[in-house]
């Protein structure tokens, strides 16, 4: 058992959240030197990169795109910002642009504006022949953040000696390192998406009577509660507390134990402002992420993954109004997309999330012209031994309905 300090430091991408926090709803576009000016530390770039203006950096990136043609994709994750976006031969949610990127197999370079773990994911999916490219290195994710590797060891272990070899299946959200992916894979585990969590849980307990489900606790109780997991039998798993802050008497009557992690975006909706749109306007349909609190999901109309969320709002009919609980980047785009709905985002105050922005156009602009001049930088390479087991986790997730 390894005792820890009793301390949980806040991710620098929390505290970076409140940089591009505004109550304007506008993330105007700047060079990358004046982004920087808001005291973010990202990925140093060769000093014309930063000073290239948003226009300049639109033509070179359509020039090199074109000039490179099917070599390269560029995949677009829905909460990227629309400078970036724009570029994006697909959108999607984490889960779709990895599939999307397992067959592209004419590209040899797969350009994912997204954040770390999805780069990874894809590298892990994709053919050997094929290069996965980060354009910013410091894109990570608060939430997959807080659970490192060796944290999720050690809970492992104090699990298997308190329940036994086989007692616990590990389940991991998509949103986590390939580490967690591998320790699912190599532990009888799987990983799940905010789309197919419910489908996740029933094939872990038909596997064994409990799950720890990393790293977000919100997505993992939500789930558990239409499972019919009652609160009392899951505990939180605080990897800063020896045994995770649980009795070992505890640990042994939870059926769910709860990685102690959140996503700094979805956590800032509360039902103060489902309440408050709902007075606004009495006619309108909540929709939120499952990643939100359980108060805030159990609020809402309608619950789901991005692609979920897009789905319901461009088949709502014309005149219907809509208060969302997601990313800001994805809820400004559906608004644009549907002007005969009211869209709006459930928080007054705009923030992206902040890892997604990490990704400016001037990165997309300087791995490009990297391509064009035969080097490849910022590729993600998953280890082979990581690779073999994240890959049984995500075939297994893959394999149910
Ligand atoms: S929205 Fe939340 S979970 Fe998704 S990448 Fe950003 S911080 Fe991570």
């Amino acid at each position: 058992m390894v005792i820890k300090i009793d301390k949980q430091p806040i991710p620098i991408t929390e505290i970076e959240q409140s940089a591009f926090c505004q109550t304007d709803g506008e993330l105007a576009s700047k060079t990358l030197e004046q982004e920087f000016d808001s005291g973010v530390r990202w990925q140093k770039l060769p000093v014309s990169y930063m000073r290239t203006s948003p226009e300049e950096l639109e033509r070179k990136i359509s020039s090199a795109k074109k000039k490179l043609g099917d070599k390269v994709v560029i995949l677009g994750h829905h909460y990227q910002r629309d400078e970036v976006i724009q570029y994006a031969d697909i959108r999607g949610d984490s889960f779709k642009l990895a599939q999307y990127a397992a067959d592209a197999t004419n590209s040899e370079f797969i350009i994912f504006c997204g954040v770390h773990f999805m780069a990874e994911t894809a590298d892990i999916l994709s053919e050997p022949n094929q290069k996965v490219i980060l354009p910013n290195l410091t894109a990570g994710c608060s939430m997959a953040d807080m659970a490192h590797g060796d944290d999720v060891l050690d809970c492992w272990e104090d699990l298997t000696e308190i329940l036994g070899e086989g007692a616990v299946v590990p389940m991991t959200y998509m949103n986590s390192t390939a580490a967690i992916k591998s320790l699912c894979g190599e532990n009888g585990g799987i990983v799940c998406t905010s789309s197919n969590a419910s489908a996740a849980f029933d094939w872990a307990f038909e596997k064994g009577e409990k799950i720890l489900f990393l790293p977000d606790q919100h997505l993992g109780r939500n789930t558990a509660i239409t499972k019919g997991v009652a609160l009392e039998e899951m505990i939180v798993w605080n990897p800063f507390k020896p045994l995770g802050g649980n009795t070992v008497e505890e640990i042994k009557m939870a059926k769910l134990i709860l990685w102690q992690g959140h996503c700094s975006v979805h956590t800032r909706f509360t039902t103060g402002q489902i309440d408050s749109a709902r007075k606004t306007d009495s006619t309108v349909s909540i929709v939120v992420h499952p990643e939100c609190t359980l108060d805030v999901v159990q609020a809402a109309d309608y619950v789901g993954s991005t692609e979920y969320i897009q789905q319901v709002i461009n088949d709502a009919e014309s005149g219907t109004s809509w208060g969302v609980g997601t990313e800001i980047s994805l809820v400004n785009r559906l608004a644009a997309e549907n002007p005969d709905k009211n869209i709006f985002c459930l928080d007054s105050v705009v923030c992206p999330c902040s890892t997604m922005y990490r990704i400016h156009p001037a990165y997309v602009a300087w791995v490009l012209d990297g391509l064009l001049e035969g080097v490849v930088v910022n590729q993600i390479k998953v280890d082979e031994k990581t690779r073999k087991f994240s890959k049984i986790a995500l075939e297994r997730m893959l394999s149910i309905k």
